[in-house]
């Protein structure tokens, strides 16, 4: 698989490996497993505001339909590359196997530096790239969602596009919308919530105590801000936050709220809040603390950190944060690391119910959408936690064991076209 050959995606294909020879995967079902079913590289010409023209590359990469149609987010980002997504959309598959929802995996993304863009630079690049990809996506065969770099204005720019080129409007065929377009109540939290729902039970299961436990976390968007919060709620101490502008430490503990107001006023960004000391974002990782959440981008933690940090548990918020030898090197040191598709799969939980809802044209209450988010967490949580136990393997392993053996049963089932 050349054309995806990246750092990520060859982390993708060693958890697939190993994981493949742990369940003695049937060779011409972990073959089918190691290539993605379509990739699509499309080019998203769009007007700038001084009247010039950019070229974007854009991607969108299904990778299985086996379970149904396929589902994943799209990230803007200047590190965006067909392999990167590539990795993203498979890691969809299995976090989708191992929570129960009816989906494959997907994923897609735009070469971009976002935040160098105008509002009305986002919107024309966001209609150029859903209109080249309309022709394969819809309710029942690719669902987008937001991921880094997009949000829920994104999707509305995107739900619209799609249901011009239709000719009426079309709910299912996107989630995380805003409410009023058929969006659900919690999905913009669910990422951050679920983690901690995952990480509360994890909790129990290892014996350890939430509150007073020290946090850093790694990221302070959608998902990190959120966990940070229920963290804190819990009684955690949130001793280091950062984003892509810088770092901040308070030993005490950074008052959650009062930050995250802060960043609504400074788009987004922590810089400039008084409740902290600056430090180096690169020292974020290593910081003494009980738990490092990782919820910005993936292959941060590589041989190098793995063996400098300095904490009882990782839980990985962001998608693919941990290489393959870094793992070793942190199982070796006897940290808990809670893995990215158990962990962040509050999102695509949330996006299925609201799909679900799109569906039925029947919408729930936040009580609703809480009580069964945090049932699916803890019971995604407890089946790898007995299945790790059981086999003696990682949490990780055990996590993909569950995903990969589904997606590779409902292949087995299907049987092989023609
Ligand atoms: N981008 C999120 C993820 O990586 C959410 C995907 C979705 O809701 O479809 O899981």
């Amino acid at each position: 698989m050349d054309e995806f050959d990246s750092p990520m995606y060859r982390a993708g294909l060693d958890q697939l490996d190993r994981t493949a020879r742990l369940l003695n995967l049937r060779d011409d079902l972990h073959q089918r497993l190691r290539h993605p079913k379509r990739a699509f590289i499309v080019s998203v010409p769009t007007e700038m505001d001084d009247g010039s023209t950019k070229v974007f590359t854009g991607y969108r990469i299904q990778h299985n339909l086996t379970l149904g149609p396929c589902k994943g987010g799209v990230r803007y980002h200047e590190e965006v590359s067909l392999g990167e997504v590539a990795a993203l959309a498979m890691w969809m598959s299995w976090k989708c196997a191992l929570m129960g929802l009816p989906y494959g995996g997907a994923k897609g993304g735009i070469t971009v530096r976002p935040w160098e863009l105008s509002d009305r630079e986002l919107e024309r690049m966001t209609r150029r790239y859903t209109s080249e990809i309309a022709p394969f996506i819809g309710p029942d065969m690719d669902i987008p969602a937001p991921d880094m770099g997009t949000d829920e204005q994104t999707m509305a720019w995107m739900m619209d596009t799609y249901s011009i080129l239709r000719g009426y409007t079309v709910h299912g065929a996107f989630t995380s919308k805003p409410l009023l377009l058929g969006g659900s109540l919690m999905r913009r939290e669910a990422t951050g919530k679920g983690a901690v729902y995952v990480f509360e039970r994890a909790c129990e299961s290892l014996g350890w105590k939430p509150a007073g436990m020290t946090a850093a976390v790694q990221g302070f968007g959608n998902v990190g801000s959120v966990a940070a919060e229920a963290l804190a709620a819990l009684g955690g101490k949130v001793i280091a936050v950062a984003d892509r502008t810088g770092a901040l430490h308070n030993g005490n503990g950074l008052d959650i709220p009062a930050l995250i107001a802060h960043a609504i006023e400074n788009r987004g960004l922590i810089q400039g809040f008084p409740g902290g000391e600056p430090m180096a974002p690169e020292d974020l990782l290593t910081t003494r603390c009980d738990l490092l959440v990782p919820a910005a981008l993936g292959g941060v933690i590589d041989e190098r950190i793995a063996g400098r940090v300095e904490c009882r548990g990782i839980l990985e918020c962001a998608n693919g944060p941990t290489l393959p030898e870094a793992d070793s090197v942190l199982e070796e040191r006897g940290i808990v690391v809670l893995p990215d598709v158990l962990v962040n799969a509050g999102g695509v939980t949330v996006s299925y119910f609201e799909w679900v809802q799109d569906t039925q044209h029947y919408f729930w209450e936040t009580e609703e959408v809480d009580t069964r988010l945090r049932k699916i967490m803890v019971h995604a949580f407890d089946e790898v936690d007995a299945l790790a136990k059981e086999k003696n393997v990682s949490l990780r392993l055990a996590s993909l064991m569950l995903g990969v053996s589904r997606v590779a049963e409902g292949k087995r089932l299907r049987g092989l076209y023609p």
